[in-house]
């Protein structure tokens, strides 16, 4: 019965796009509590990129779901919004929403790229989705380029912790390509004027027995900007010995300059910060315009999170330390000593 109710509506949505051979893109938006997630905003820069038609799929609870589809028809680039509401999609739980994604990709389906940021949630819905399919999933992809004669895709992407940049390429004998971008390598899509692109409903896909239920989520709260899309970032190392210490030298520092937050892994595993605000290869991805590194050594890990900020600024005791090879700017110095005076000038 639910099976072809959605068939039912997927049909007249696929009569609405007829097969495409030029490409079209699916694009997993993400949203929190009605806001688009500002890297999903990335992911639909990148899918313009492959020059064809960029479709969004939103999904959610009611209370959220009209909100965030009135933001996405009106952003530049956008030809249409698939949006499908469940209570089930309140928390895009993986083996909850695959099935729906697969079935916007049976039958005749038009996309011919599936793509999202490179989110927790959908590091597991594209594999497995891609999986299913038995096609490739491209991740964390910081480059792209689609050639429309042989209908081919190529990427760039990180590798070795950001050490290498390896080139993949998606011939025209996978059907539907999958990835990941990594959002710091593209700019947000922006609102167009007069934009509005097409909305259309689709039927969730009931999954009564999914094997992972959502339990909670627990978002730690901060007044400060999100570390994720901050124009400036001051984190700390394990040199700020506790909690408390970071806390007192850090904050002060970030309220002046209006910045976010971040920490090493060492300083997270310590328990000075909480892993939210962990910045490298296991952490978030940055890339503001000023990340200072305060008593970080700048090991590889650390350094595949923040090396392509605008501008380094480096304070660390050992003159050798591995972050003063990717700082713009760094003072051989002990930071207890020279954070309070930089508060102070900034002040003034
Ligand atoms: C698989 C894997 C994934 C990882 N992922 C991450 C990750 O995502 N992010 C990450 O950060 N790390 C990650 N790591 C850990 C990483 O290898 C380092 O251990 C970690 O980054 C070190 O943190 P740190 O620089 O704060 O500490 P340390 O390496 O101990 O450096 C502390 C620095 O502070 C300096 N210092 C000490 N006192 C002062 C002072 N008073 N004033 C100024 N400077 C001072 C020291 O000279 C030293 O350079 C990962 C490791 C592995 C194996």
């Amino acid at each position: 019965m639910l099976r072809s109710r959605y068939i039912q509506c997927y049909r007249a949505f696929s009569r609405t796009y007829a097969t495409a051979t030029s490409p079209h893109a699916l694009v997993f938006l993400e949203h929190r509590q009605g806001v688009i997630d500002s890297s999903s905003l990335s992911a639909l820069t990148a899918a313009e990129q492959l020059g064809g038609k960029v479709t969004a799929l939103v999904v959610g609870e009611s209370e959220h779901v009209p909100g965030v589809v009135e933001q996405a028809k009106k952003l530049k680039g956008l030809t249409s919004v698939l949006h499908s509401t469940s209570p089930q999609y309140t928390e895009p739980v993986p083996e909850v929403l695959s099935p729906l994604l697969e079935k916007l990709l049976s039958e005749s389906s038009p996309f011919t790229h599936v793509v999202s940021a490179t989110s927790s949630a959908a590091k597991s819905l594209l594999p497995r989705v891609a999986a299913r399919l038995d096609v490739p999933a491209v991740s964390d992809i910081i480059s792209l380029e689609h050639n429309a004669e042989n209908n081919s895709t190529t990427f760039t992407r990180p590798i070795y912790a950001g050490n290498a940049i390896a080139t993949v390429r998606a011939s025209s004998s996978v059907p539907i390509k999958f990835f990941t971008v990594r959002s710091t390598a593209f700019s947000a899509a922006l609102v167009q004027d007069g934009a509005e692109a097409e909305v259309q409903a689709v039927d969730p896909v009931d999954v009564p027995d999914s094997p992972t239920q959502h339990v909670k989520t627990t978002i730690a709260k901060s007044d400060r900007p999100d570390l994720g899309v901050a124009s400036r970032v001051v984190s700390g190392g394990r040199a700020l010995k506790n909690a408390d210490t970071f806390a007192s030298t850090l904050y002060p520092l970030a309220d002046v300059l209006g910045a976010a937050v971040g920490a090493s892994r060492a300083a997270v595993d310590a328990g000075y910060a909480d892993n939210s605000l962990q910045v490298g290869q296991t952490g978030k991805v940055v890339a503001p315009e000023l990340y200072m590194a305060l008593g970080i050594s700048g090991a590889i890990q650390h350094l595949a999170g923040m090396k392509d900020s605008k501008l380094i600024v480096a304070v660390n005791k050992d003159p050798d330390a591995p972050i003063f090879q990717v700082a713009d700017v760094g003072l051989v110095a002990d930071l207890f000593e020279v954070v309070p005076q930089l508060i102070e000038k900034l002040k003034q």
